[in-house]
């Protein structure tokens, strides 16, 4: 494949954008070369500018589970602009996503919608703080909740693959409140509590991770949380930002049947526009601006382009009671793949995955926290990303990150893959 173009237009970005990129992982820093300039996308494909064609398992970090340019996305999203793109003031369609989103999604009476994963996950602590007025929260080490500054504390996704969970930025008096704990440890969790108590918000807590690699949890974990969060007074936070509309119509509280008290979303619930949300039972919702005391606010919260992409979406899930089950089996499908030719290549790996969510780690032991995660060897991830892209296939940059399944991948895009990394993997 020929990257002219991209080089080319990279060098031009880097000029005016920080690294070249308006996010980190998309620099290719970890996996070393230039990064590729999309052209345009459809369903399962990729287009860059060198007019090169790659299977995507990144589908924009998780947003598009029914592919790309999704007709009735694209089509809402159209008919929406030609009537004005943001006004400020209340619209009809976000009432209708929001009763469609309280509908599919258990334990939730109201919903606010934001701009981003980040912004969802900062109000939801900002509330949940307001809410029980204590100022701590309990986070795990290799969660991504997104760059709001209590969270990148041993951050995973991009802050663990540049080396900087802990950003410099981050005042130490805003660190002091993030307590950290270990992913699927529920005593260390305990021994956090204990050595705070009364003094604990919220844990904030990926149900299923996604940003250290694909790491469901452990049999026990969730429950054990929501136990110990229902004991002491605090808040369980679900950031399913990348499992919300993903792993199930009502995520994963649906999935391990886990009450969690506040919920946040981002990813397929904007369709692809930048939206993000939360939500939980009306009792904390109502401690919201402008009916109680904690500020939350946007210009352009709730834009009517972003509804309208969200709506269309979530319908599409929602008329849809085999989705799940079907994203579940093609990935179930891949993974068999990919562990058969792995073996025969004497490849040394594990594969982590749930629903349409799935990781690739070249390490033997079983990957449960942040630790395990690490312990990948990351030379071999870099000649497996760079030989999947050669025969166009495009999977993150990072060993840190999830792969995404969309509906939008048949059979034959999926024997396609198993066998570009049989080939690949015959060169380690
Ligand atoms: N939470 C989780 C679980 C995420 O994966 C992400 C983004 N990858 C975020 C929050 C932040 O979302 P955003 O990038 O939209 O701000």
């Amino acid at each position: 494949m020929i990257y002219k173009r991209s080089s080319q237009l990279f060098a031009e970005a880097e000029k005016v954008i920080p690294g070249g990129v308006n996010s980190p992982v998309r620099a290719f820093k970890a996996v070393g070369g230039t990064p590729i300039f999309v052209k345009s996308a459809k369903g399962a494909y990729l287009y860059d500018e060198d007019g090169n064609r790659l299977i995507d398992y990144i589908n924009s970090w998780g947003p598009m589970v029914l592919g790309h340019a999704y007709e009735p996305v694209v089509e809402a999203v159209i008919e929406k602009a030609k009537l004005g793109t943001s006004f400020g003031m209340p619209t009809e369609l976000e009432t209708q996503i929001a009763a469609l989103a309280v509908a599919m999604v258990p334990n939730i009476d109201k919903i606010r919608f934001v701009n981003s994963g980040t912004e969802a996950c900062m109000s939801a602590v900002r509330l949940a703080r307001g809410f029980t007025k204590r100022d701590k929260i309990i986070k795990f080490a290799g969660c991504y909740h997104g760059h709001s500054d209590s969270f990148l504390i041993q951050a995973g996704s991009g802050a663990m693959t540049f080396g900087s969970p802990n950003s410099p930025g981050v005042t130490a008096g805003t660190a002091k409140d993030t307590l950290l704990a270990t992913y699927n440890d529920l005593q260390n969790v305990k021994t956090v509590i204990g050595a705070n108590p009364n003094e604990i918000a919220a844990i904030i807590v990926e149900p299923v991770a996604g940003n250290m690699g694909c790491i469901p949890p452990v049999a026990g974990f969730l429950e054990g949380l929501r136990d110990l969060c229902t004991a002491n007074g605090i808040l369980l936070i679900f950031d399913e930002v990348m499992t919300g509309f993903r792993l199930a119509k009502g995520g994963v509280q649906e999935l391990f049947n886990i009450t969690a008290d506040i919920v946040c979303f981002g990813k397929v619930i904007g369709g692809g526009l930048p939206v993000g949300a939360f939500a939980a039972r009306e009792e904390i919702m109502n401690y919201l601006a402008p009916l109680g005391p904690v500020y939350q606010a946007g210009t352009l919260s709730g834009n009517p382009l972003a509804m309208a992409a969200g709506l269309a979406m979530l319908e599409s899930l929602n008329n849809d009671p085999a989705i799940f089950q079907r994203l579940a089996e093609k990935t179930a499908y891949l993974h068999e793949g990919i562990e058969k030719v792995l073996k025969a290549n004497n490849v040394i790996f594990t594969i982590n995955r749930i629903g349409s969510m799935i990781s690739v780690h070249f390490d033997e032991s079983p990957v449960v926290d942040l630790k395990s995660a690490g312990k990948g060897d990351n030379e071999t991830f870099k000649k497996f990303f760079h030989g999947l892209v050669k025969e166009g296939v495009y999977i993150a940059p990072s060993a840190y990150e999830t792969w995404f399944i969309t509906d939008a991948l048949t059979y034959e895009d999926l024997d396609f893959t198993i066998q570009a990394i049989d080939k690949v993997s015959k060169t380690f």
